[in-house]
């Protein structure tokens, strides 16, 4: 059976979350989020949750082989085998790569970028409160969002390349999104 993606990017705050965790219930796929799993590795004191931790904190991105190996234990559990939506996953150009090599069953639908300007990203993340969203950490997200995740709207560039305008009501932009992937799904 094939297992679909749907990849989910766009800047810290963009409301990929909150727009993953409905869009997914809606189609019966699984919501992978790689900064949620992370963040309960570090709650629950795990050996990658000690690793993470500080990195989290500084707003830096944890090792693509650390996020690789969670990411493909994860994506054999049960309910992703009729496919999933990655939050946060790829961030980097070879965890991107490690996508393509991990199994002909696997196909990326589409991906999906969230365009929000970044005044507005600030105000939310720092509403939201999050540990790792203090102003220092907020910036080096940006930083490392600019470095290595935008580019990675080149590297999909494509048929399946769809842009939100992430600005406005939650539920404008879920109608929004529904329509736009609707050609992509079987
Ligand atoms: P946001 O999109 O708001 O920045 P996430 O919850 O997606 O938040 O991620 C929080 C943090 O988890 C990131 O700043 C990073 O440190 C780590 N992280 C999440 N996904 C990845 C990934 N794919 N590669 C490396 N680090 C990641």
């Amino acid at each position: 059976m094939s297992q679909g993606l749907i990849i989910f990017l766009g800047p810290p705050g963009a409301g990929k979350g909150t727009q993953a965790e409905k869009y997914s219930e809606l189609k019966s796929l699984a919501h992978i989020s790689t900064g949620v799993m992370l963040r309960d590795h570090v709650e629950n004191g795990t050996e990658l949750g000690i690793i993470a931790k500080d990195i989290l904190e500084r707003g830096d991105l944890v090792s693509d082989d650390l996020v690789i190996s969670m990411l493909q234990e994860r994506l054999k559990e049960e309910d992703a085998k009729k496919g999933a939506i990655l939050d946060g996953f790829p961030r980097t150009i070879p965890q991107a790569e490690s996508l393509q090599n991990i199994g002909e069953e696997i196909q990326i639908s589409s991906v999906v970028v969230f365009e929000v300007p970044e005044q507005i990203l600030i105000e939310r993340m720092l509403a939201r409160g999050r540990t790792d969203d203090n102003e220092e950490t907020i910036k080096q997200r940006f930083e490392v969002y600019e470095k290595e995740v935008a580019p990675l709207i080149s590297f999909y560039a494509g048929d399946n390349l769809i842009k939100i305008d992430g600005v406005g009501e939650e539920g404008d932009i879920y109608s929004d999104l529904t329509m736009k992937l609707e050609p992509y799904l079987k």
